[in-house]
């Protein structure tokens, strides 16, 4: 983990949050290499969810949500951990996590009786701070694929299965965030809401586990790294009937990465509970309860029915570290030499490829490495650099360290011949290559 960790900051991939400042327990940022590493993950969930499903559709909602929304779903009542504080230190730990129930801090056993403690962060809405105009940072992106639900059926006329997908933030005042981007109080999950038939749920959920596990292993993870839990009944969140958890050997150990959960009825049926069944404390809400019934008419025999949902649920920034964790290899050469060589699957490298001129400045070499370098980046398979330094072998060491599959050397014979040197990351071996079949070979690499 520290090898991940000092990369990730040398490079500019992540930065602790406000660090200038002493940084803030369990926020990260994403530097210049991380952004693009993180939104090349982000579109192949969306690609093979979206482009590659037509009967699934994408949403962006709001992040600040409606309490009332938060309190049909039984976020408000059960959205917590067990916490504790240590009267001697005064910190405040997880219960569960405790070993020999002893605080982790300072070794007492002074501690006070477990206490539920809500993961949730309220915020004020409004210019009054009258404690009941409030909404919460959303702590799942899954409700808001709920309440627009009614909103995507009427829009896209869609029938069962059908699936409604989300990217976006998520928040939890996680007590102990801990594991660098593991566990953190601000992150971003990949959702799938996946409408059925009910009866025919555990057949979908099966076929969800299946297709997420492939996923996976098509960004860069190992099969043998990965192994699934079935989380016991009286693990199961108050929604599900039953959870299946894709966990990854992280650096730290086995831990999850990806839920799969059978959320049956439970949501659309809470959503469509009637205004007088509720007990809404929050004045702004008042009356923006749901009353819709969230319903589908069955194609078949015009019934109306509650579908039942599989929900896989993935984290980005677990996402990352496991990829980067997976692809991180520090390789003995044959001059006695290391190198440190992130294999980054090329789709989602955060430089698809590296320009380089064999001389730096040297203005005829660099025209043409800018020609090439133009050329690539109107193909839209991501960044492509000119890196005018003059040092090749420098530049090699760094593209390997950042993931980059290809450089692309523009030397004399390049002026001459109209031909480029590749260097492949993995192999590292070299390759003359005519300019003018450059694209395609780039075409190749990145699209496999
Ligand atoms: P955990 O048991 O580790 O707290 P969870 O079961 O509460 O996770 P879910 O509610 O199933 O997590 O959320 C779906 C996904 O969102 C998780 O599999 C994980 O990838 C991600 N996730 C949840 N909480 C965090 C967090 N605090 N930091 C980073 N990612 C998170």
């Amino acid at each position: 983990m520290d090898d991940l960790v000092s990369l990730c900051k040398r490079r500019g991939f992540i930065f602790q949050s406000g660090e200038i400042y002493g940084g803030m327990q369990g926020m990260y940022d994403f530097g210049p290499l991380g952004v693009e590493l993180k939104n090349n993950l982000k579109q192949a969930w969306w690609s093979s969810m979206i482009y590659e499903n037509d009967n699934i559709e994408g949403l962006d909602a709001a992040i600040l949500s409606n309490p009332t929304v938060l309190r049909y779903s039984g976020h408000e009542d059960t959205f917590s951990d067990p916490m504790v504080d240590c009267k001697s230190c005064k910190s405040r730990w997880r219960s569960d996590l405790l070993q020999n129930n002893k605080c982790p801090g300072c070794g007492s056993s002074d501690l006070t009786e477990p206490r539920p403690f809500n993961l949730m962060f309220k915020t004020n809405i409004g210019p009054i701070d009258d404690g009941e105009t409030f909404g919460y940072l959303r702590p799942e992106t899954a409700q808001s694929i709920f309440t627009n639900f009614k909103n995507v059926v009427d829009s896209s006329s869609k029938s069962l299965p059908f699936g409604i997908a989300q990217i976006g933030k998520a928040f939890r005042n996680e007590i102990t965030p801990r594991n660098f981007i593991f566990r953190v109080r601000e992150f971003e999950q990949m959702e799938l809401e996946f409408f059925v038939v009910p009866g025919t749920d555990e057949e979908w959920h099966k076929k969800w586990v299946d297709m997420r596990l492939l996923w996976w292993e098509q960004q860069g993870i190992s099969s043998e790294n990965i192994e699934l839990y079935d989380v016991p009944k009286d693990e199961l969140a108050h929604y599900s009937k039953g959870t299946i958890d894709v966990m990854y050997k992280f650096p730290h150990g086995l831990e999850e990465l990806e839920g799969i959960a059978n959320r049956t009825d439970f949501d659309l049926g809470s959503h469509s509970k009637k205004q007088d069944e509720l007990n809404i404390t929050a004045n702004v809400m008042k009356n923006n309860s749901s009353n819709t019934r969230l319903a589908i008419q069955d194609q078949n025999t015009n019934e109306w029915v509650v579908p039942y949902v599989i929900e896989p649920s993935a984290g980005v920034e677990r996402g990352i570290l496991a990829i980067m964790n997976e692809a991180y290899n520090v390789e003995q050469l044959e001059n006695g030499k290391e190198r440190t060589v992130l294999k980054l699957k090329p789709h989602l490298s955060p430089i698809k490829a590296a320009v380089i001129p064999l001389k730096k400045n040297n203005e005829e070499l660099v025209a043409l490495a800018s020609e090439v370098k133009n050329s690539l980046q109107k193909l839209n398979l991501g960044r492509i650099i000119l890196e005018n330094t003059g040092n090749i072998g420098k530049g090699y060491r760094r593209h390997d360290e950042i993931g980059t599959p290809l450089c692309i050397t523009i030397d004399f014979d390049s002026l001459e011949n109209k031909t480029a040197t590749i260097r492949d990351r993995d192999s590292m071996e070299q390759e003359v290559v005519a300019i003018n079949e450059l694209q395609n070979y780039l075409i190749k690499k990145i699209n496999g």
